[in-house]
């Protein structure tokens, strides 16, 4: 088993990077955020709690993603490989899942990290939001706190695998083929 943390900021091309990975490489696909949505949609006491988070720009409790990941990944058996995607996003979220990757006698391979500014982050977002119908994307303040939460919380998920030497960065401003190759190449050399 091969398992990849697909790593970076909101609006860093993570969602649209694991497509195309998934596709490619047939991993399992785990994005809490999708998860979380999908729980919104079907208006689930779970979605309807995380909706207060996500709407402020906030992360949702620890104790509510990790426990959506642990259902996911009892749910795929015999997988090849997943692809954990906005997830892990804590320190606590980091050391929890390496702790359930354990239990199945397996680990993160590597924890592929999308540098991209914060200028062209806050672009893109907007720009997704036009479109994508997603109200955390609509809104400049609400952008600008999940990039908040991210340097405060998240990038610790960076420093927590750099001890396992688990860590590549890629420049995450280019085409999305560009983009694409370099993601490729890493999981090439690896596996
Ligand atoms: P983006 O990467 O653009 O922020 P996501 O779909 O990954 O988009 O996340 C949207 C929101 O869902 C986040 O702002 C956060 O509120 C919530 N969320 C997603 N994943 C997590 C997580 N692992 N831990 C806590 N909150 C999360």
């Amino acid at each position: 088993m091969f398992n990849i943390i697909l790593f970076g900021p909101p609006g860093s091309g993570k969602g649209t990077q694991s497509e195309k990975l998934i596709a490619k490489y047939g991993f399992k696909h785990l994005s809490t955020g999708d998860l979380l949505r999908s729980e919104i949609s079907s208006q689930t006491p779970l979605g309807l709690e995380a909706k207060n988070f996500m709407d402020k720009g906030q992360l949702v409790p620890d104790e509510v993603v990790i426990g959506m990941i642990s259902t996911a990944l009892e749910q795929n058996p015999g997988v090849s490989g997943f692809l954990f995607d906005g997830f892990p996003r804590t320190q606590a979220q980091s050391e929890a899942l390496d702790k359930l990757l354990k239990l199945k006698q397996t680990a993160i391979g590597v924890v592929l990290a999308l540098d991209v500014s914060e200028e062209e982050l806050v672009k893109r977002l907007l720009n997704r939001g036009i479109t994508s119908g997603r109200s955390d994307d609509n809104n400049e303040e609400v952008i600008r706190a999940r990039i908040v939460e991210y340097h405060k919380k998240t990038s610790a998920v960076a420093d927590h695998y750099k001890q396992f030497d688990k860590v590549v960065h890629i420049p995450g401003e280019g085409s999305v083929e560009e983009i694409f190759e370099a993601l490729c190449a890493e999981i090439d050399s690896r596996q």
